[in-house]
């Protein structure tokens, strides 16, 4: 198959669709693929690194949708982009569809096969392809989290791990799943007093089995995070209703109980957010206080580390581009049900009911 990689042109967007190992292991699978120009730069590959491994580098995004059966990519394509994809031709990459009814209507119009990141799903309903990024925000969300607790940042000026005789700060984790869990490994290893607290009681007698000694596990009710709220240094909010808006767990009273300072990171954010208080930031500007309580809701926290994100994103994605190269889409949809669920428009139809019923279509 003829594989395309276009450079994203989401502004603040440096991942990139394959990179060189992954379009290695197509060429010698007997692929032939194209990158435009500078796609790999933002993730830390040259035009050069990926000439070496056999891709053909293309000056522009045109060139590149007009030589190739399927297009790999990060983010859901833009407006300039429409007109550049071909009918019959395949689109993998995040679509975020309910977002946008524009996006969907193009799609329906341009006839491509889209197969969408965010909805290949494996039986056990766990989404392999959001998976990664949300690893990436778990152990980021301790990172800014740490940071912004710094005095000059406007948090407390206290440090996670506290030192020899003096007390480690306590980390309180809102939703025990992917993000949850990896927030919690990260502040542990820094020697935090975490609580990390779910609804899912198979879930929190999972994390204290895996999870070290100074990570202690709490059923979450509103009393039990009421009660965490005045010693909580740092908190971060990856809860997530699978699809639905997040549930709002911290309302603005509850800064009140809280000491100034204190760091809210609201993970969540990008489906509404679990503190009622939170709306989205951008890595420019991550923070903004109210009542003395620092809020950090940058939706996109993957973006902030693109050497990490890219290769995280797409050791997940290249075993589906793999089998879409080597059978085709209707094949492969048909052998790979994970995969079959991710399509969601073909040839000018709509395959997902409920985004027929959201947008009327
Ligand atoms: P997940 O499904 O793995 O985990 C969510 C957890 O929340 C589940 O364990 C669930 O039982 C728990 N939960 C539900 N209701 C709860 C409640 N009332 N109290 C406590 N826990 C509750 O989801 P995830 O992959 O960890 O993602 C979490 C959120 O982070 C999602 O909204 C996701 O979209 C978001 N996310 C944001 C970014 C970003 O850049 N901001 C990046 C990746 C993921």
């Amino acid at each position: 198959m003829i594989i395309g990689v276009p450079k994203e042109i989401k502004n603040q967007e440096f991942r990139v669709g394959l990179t060189p190992a992954g379009i290695q292991s197509l060429v010698a699978q007997g692929h032939q693929v194209y990158v435009q120009s500078q796609a790999g730069v933002g993730s830390g590959f040259s035009d050069d690194f990926y000439t070496q491994v056999g891709a053909v580098i293309l000056p522009d995004a045109k060139s590149v949708y007009e030589k190739s059966e399927m297009i790999v990519k990060v983010k859901e394509p833009l407006a300039q982009e429409f007109p550049l994809i071909q009918p019959g031709q395949i689109l993998f990459t995040y679509f975020h569809f309910a977002a946008s009814k524009e996006l969907t209507q193009a799609m329906i119009a341009s006839k491509a096969i889209c197969i969408a990141y965010e909805t290949v799903e494996l039986p056990d309903k766990s989404l392999p392809l959001l998976i990664p990024m949300s690893e990436v925000a778990g152990r980021m969300a301790i990172q800014v989290g740490a940071y912004f607790l710094g005095k000059a940042q406007g948090g407390k000026g206290k440090m996670l791990g506290g030192v020899p005789g003096v007390k480690p700060a306590n980390v309180v984790i809102l939703g025990g799943g992917v993000v949850g869990t990896q927030a919690a490994k990260m502040a542990a290893g820094l020697g935090a007093n975490v609580t990390i607290m779910d609804t899912n009681l198979a879930r929190l007698r999972y994390l204290e089995d895996i999870l070290p000694a100074n990570v202690s596990t709490q059923y979450s009710t509103s009393l039990a995070i009421q009660d965490n709220l005045p010693q909580a240094d740092l908190i971060v909010g990856a809860v997530l209703l699978h699809g639905a808006k997040a549930p709002h767990l911290i309302k603005k009273e509850d800064l009140k109980r809280m000491s100034p300072g204190t760091v809210l990171v609201d993970v969540a954010v990008d489906q509404g957010g679990c503190i009622e208080t939170c709306r989205p930031t951008t890595h420019e500007n991550p923070v903004f206080e109210i009542d003395g309580i620092l809020h950090y809701c940058v939706a996109n926290m993957p973006g902030a580390v693109p050497q990490t994100s890219t290769l995280a994103l797409t050791q997940a994605t290249l075993p589906y581009v793999q089998q879409i190269a080597k059978e085709g889409w209707n094949v492969a949809c048909t052998h790979n049900q994970a995969l079959a669920n991710g399509l969601t428009i073909y040839e000018g139809k709509l395959q997902n009911p409920a985004l027929a019923i959201l947008f009327d279509l």
